[in-house]
């Protein structure tokens, strides 16, 4: 019998190890579950592996990427869609391969999106524990509709897509910029408008475009200063998209009316992990959380049974092709 592939499994939680070992039923590889992060110190941890696996705190930088070759390791498997915690310079010098998963759920992330919006704007969170308090007052919860609403999405792909059609259901104007237009969400009656006209005309904006040198702090004070009084942000794409310090002086000025934010610039310190028995030393993402109009989660808008299904057969079916078929799919490399 030939010797099985081995995978040396980063950051793995238990709901990693439970639905990466349920789909590898299938496909029999050696599954290496490692709790810790990649990052420079623990990659000696790929040792006697093919290939890692990887999520999106992982930091695979030039460093890394020069141990894991050294230690024979062929193939970095992601087990997301961004790649922007990759060197994705070194590995091409190198010649190790890149993969991700593109695509599992866009309905995961657009109705969390969706999800942080209604909370922000109807306050269920807030209403929740007063109602089990027995305080049925209504001040303070006072919501606005979202009907009739000018919406603003920055990067319409399949996240920004799937959210376009959830938000013209509720009869929103929807306004987007992206570099590319898109017929489908223009018959949707979404108009492409620049940057500028997005800032300004939008009552609440979501960003959905990868994090590149581009897009990095792409929401500062500049922006900020463009945009509506009141306006709604919110963030489930790449915590670099925004400048902390500026929004934290939108809020504290009244300019942000709402923030909603699944990631954070600097979650890697921070998600995923139970901090609630430790002293946060963050003082930005602490201060976050003292104003009333902010909501958080812990990068949690991919985690539907769909998505992570879906996680697991696209991660597997890259390291089948690239070991057993000699091909490669979904690389990220000659993108
Ligand atoms: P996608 O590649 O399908 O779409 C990205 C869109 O952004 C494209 O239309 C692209 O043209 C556009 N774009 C690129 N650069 C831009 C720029 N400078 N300005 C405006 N638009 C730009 O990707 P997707 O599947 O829709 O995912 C979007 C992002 O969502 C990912 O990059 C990832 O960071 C994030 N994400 C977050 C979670 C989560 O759990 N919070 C899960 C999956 C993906």
């Amino acid at each position: 019998m030939s010797k099985k592939i081995k995978i040396t499994v980063f950051n793995s939680k238990q709901w990693v190890v439970d639905s990466f070992s349920k789909i590898n039923q299938k496909f029999h590889f050696e599954l290496d579950f490692q709790e810790t992060r990649l990052y420079s110190k623990t990659a000696l941890l790929a040792n006697g592996s093919d290939a890692v696996c990887v999520f999106v705190n992982d930091d695979v930088n030039a460093e890394v990427i020069e141990k894991l070759h050294d230690l024979d390791v062929k193939l970095i498997a992601l087990r997301c869609a961004g790649f922007n915690n990759v060197s994705i310079e070194k590995a091409k010098e190198i010649g190790m391969e890149v993969v991700r998963v593109p695509a599992y759920s866009p309905f995961a992330v657009a109705e969390h999106t969706l999800g942080l919006i209604l909370s922000l704007n109807r306050k269920f969170h807030k209403a929740y524990n007063r109602v089990r308090e027995g305080n049925f007052a209504l001040d303070g919860l006072l919501g606005f509709d979202i009907h009739g609403k000018t919406i603003g999405v920055i990067g319409a792909g399949k996240i920004g897509q799937t959210f376009i059609k959830m938000m013209s259901g509720f009869g929103c104007e929807i306004l987007i910029y992206d570099m590319y237009e898109n017929q489908e969400m223009k018959d949707l009656g979404a108009k492409h408008v620049s940057l500028n006209t997005l800032y300004q005309k939008s009552d609440i904006i979501s960003l959905h475009c990868p994090l590149t040198k581009e897009t990095f702090h792409m929401i500062d004070e500049q922006a900020i200063e463009k945009m509506k009084d009141k306006v709604m942000i919110i963030n489930t794409s790449r915590g670099k998209l925004i400048d902390t310090d500026a929004v934290i002086k939108g809020l504290k000025s009244n300019k942000i009316g709402y923030l909603g934010l699944d990631v954070y610039e600097e979650e890697e310190a921070l998600f995923f992990e139970d901090l609630s028995e430790t002293i946060i030393q963050d003082d930005q993402f602490v201060r976050l959380q003292t104003f009333p109009n902010v909501l958080i989660t812990a990068h949690q808008a991919f985690f539907t049974k769909e998505a992570v299904t879906n996680i697991a057969e696209t991660t597997f079916e890259n390291i089948h092709d690239y070991f057993i078929e000699g091909k490669v799919e979904n690389s990220v490399i000659i993108e």
